[in-house]
């Protein structure tokens, strides 16, 4: 089996599923959503990010840059120039400040497993494992199979968080035999998930109608953006299609935050900004889902 693309291992976390996890970033994303918090996903290739708080102004990246992809400009600053980059490594080897980093490197599933064993222990007493997260991880499916029959073999529970955008019959087997599924639901309006995301959203709602019918350990998350996503209209859509649709009744609220602006400056990448909802209006909308028979969870 070949390495695959991962550009975090988070140890030690309490926020992706039960107990204490390994979170796994897989490379590679199919939806381009503007507010997202891990930007440095959507490559499935492994990238170079420009920090400009780390530059001291030095120029060693404009001498070593063959791409035309770093430019001084009148304020003496340095700008990247995303579009040039090749990642051809050559600005880090010189930085003297750590502001270039490559985010993704190829790890085997012997590699991952040999980082997960470390904490094997902190997973048996909390009832822990592994989280699969990304990025896309089912557009990996041979790895994402044999990573997950792996965990299986030594004990160690594994989740997946998912954007729910994959070919569901490629991965049929994997959906059945992970222990728990995160699917995010962004916008239940077909074009406004478009616009959005980059997508439109009957794949997405499809594989969870499906996937539900063979997992019943899923949970469906919704990133809560003012404006976008937090009207009572579109948590209504929400219950409905869960209730109708589908045997899944748990939901998790998750408010918008700004984490991944600075990573989409650092990839070049224009940076949109959006407003975080109150906590009366996330209370509100728990309620509303509540009234509708979703039960609310919460791993914060
Ligand atoms: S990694 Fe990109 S920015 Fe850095 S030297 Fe290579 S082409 Fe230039
Ligand atoms: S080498 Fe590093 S510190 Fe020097 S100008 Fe380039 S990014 Fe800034």
């Amino acid at each position: 089996m070949k390495p695959c693309n991962i550009f975090q291992l988070q140890r030690l976390s309490v926020n992706d599923g039960e107990g204490i996890r390994t979170t796994v970033f897989f490379k590679g994303c199919a939806l381009r959503c503007q507010w997202c918090a891990n930007p440095e996903s959507w490559s499935f290739d492994p990238q170079v990010m420009f920090f400009p708080h780390k530059c001291t102004g030095c120029g060693n990246c404009l001498t070593a840059c063959r791409h035309d992809a770093n430019v001084r400009n009148s304020k003496g600053e340095i700008n990247f120039v995303s579009a040039n980059c090749v990642d051809c490594g050559a600005c880090r080897g010189v930085c003297p400040a750590d502001a270039r980093q490559e985010m993704g490197e190829g790890m085997t599933i012997a590699e991952v497993i040999a980082q997960l064993k470390k904490d094997y222990i902190f997973y048996q007493e909390s009832g822990g494992g592994v989280t699969f997260s990304g990025g896309e991880p089912f557009l990996h499916p041979e790895y994402l199979r044999q990573l997950n029959e792996a965990c299986h073999r030594i004990g160690i529970n594994t989740a997946v968080e998912s954007c729910a955008y994959f070919d569901f019959e490629a991965c049929r087997d994997i959906v059945e035999s992970i222990d728990q599924i995160f699917f995010d639901i962004k916008i239940m309006d077909s074009a406004r998930h478009k616009q959005y995301t980059g997508v439109d959203n009957s794949r997405i709602l499809a594989n969870i109608e499906a996937a539900s019918k063979i997992n019943n350990n899923i949970i469906i998350r919704v990133p809560v953006i003012t404006g976008v996503n937090d009207s009572t209209e579109n948590m209504l859509a929400l219950s409905k299609f869960l209730l109708e649709k589908t045997t899944i009744t748990r939901v998790e609220l998750l408010p918008y935050h700004e984490l991944g602006l600075e990573k989409m400056t650092a990839l070049g990448l224009p940076a949109v900004v959006f407003e975080t909802p109150s906590e009366a209006k996330m209370e509100e909308l728990k309620q509303l889902l509540r009234e509708q028979g979703i039960e609310i969870i919460s791993f914060r």
